[in-house]
């Protein structure tokens, strides 16, 4: 399936209810207008891809909400040529967006069939972040340190080796709650031990697993 008038049409209208609901940096809304999400998603649910909504992409995951995906990228102030580490492949798709952007891209997902289909399917659209399959709580330690850090998945408490696989001046951004609610906190690493804590409302992800729930 490839790209169409009619799907570049409905993206510029999802760009516009973006900008409506507050996102504001230019570059994420270019992003988000210059990736078929239609291509992200089960076939059943294609004609909806440009709808604000959460969807299903197989194997019991999710690709974020449009809203979501921009919020978070906007929280982060991604710039050319940022080294992102990004927790939950899932789709792929926010990686797209942060490729669009110019940065320099690592995501983990924890699901190999996901992590597989995935890392065959982005190259095919011209996106080629660095792939891992592993655990996100782990990060990835032999490729730190990391301008930004983006968690994808929402998480019981913030991993401390996320925490020390930021730069100093780097961000992490990271749903932290329960399985009902998370809030969306950004934390900057001012000094090697001096962290800045800010919050952003509430948010709903699929859970960030402990590697002993793995199935
Ligand atoms: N960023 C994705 C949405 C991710 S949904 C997108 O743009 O589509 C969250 C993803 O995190 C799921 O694919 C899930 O399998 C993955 N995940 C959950 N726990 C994980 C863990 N401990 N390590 C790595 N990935 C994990």
């Amino acid at each position: 399936m490839a790209d169409s008038y009619k799907y570049k049409g409905l993206r510029q209208k999802l760009v516009d209810h973006l900008r409506e609901k507050g996102i504001q940096q230019e570059a994420v809304l270019s992003a988000i207008n210059a990736i078929p999400r239609h291509l992200f998603i089960d076939n059943a649910f294609e004609k909806f891809a440009y709808l604000d909504k959460p969807f299903p992409i197989g194997s019991g995951q999710t690709i974020s909400q449009p809203y979501t995906v921009a919020f978070q990228t906007q929280l982060l102030n991604i710039k050319r040529g940022d080294k992102v580490l990004e927790i939950g492949t899932g789709s792929g798709y926010q990686a797209c967006v942060l490729l669009e952007m110019g940065a320099k891209v690592f995501t983990i997902e924890r699901h190999k069939p996901l992590y597989l289909e995935v890392r065959n399917f982005l190259p095919t659209l011209g996106y080629s972040p660095k792939f891992f399959h592993g655990d996100g709580y782990e990060g990835l330690p032999s490729f730190a340190p990391f301008d930004k850090i983006l968690v994808t998945a929402g998480a019981p408490f913030v991993p401390e080796a996320l925490k020390e696989q930021l730069k100093i001046g780097g961000q992490l951004v990271i749903p932290v709650g329960d399985s009902i609610n998370q809030v969306m906190t950004s934390i900057i690493r001012l000094e090697a031990s001096k962290f800045s804590v800010t919050e952003h409302g509430d948010f709903m992800f699929v859970p960030l697993l402990d590697k002993r729930s793995w199935d």
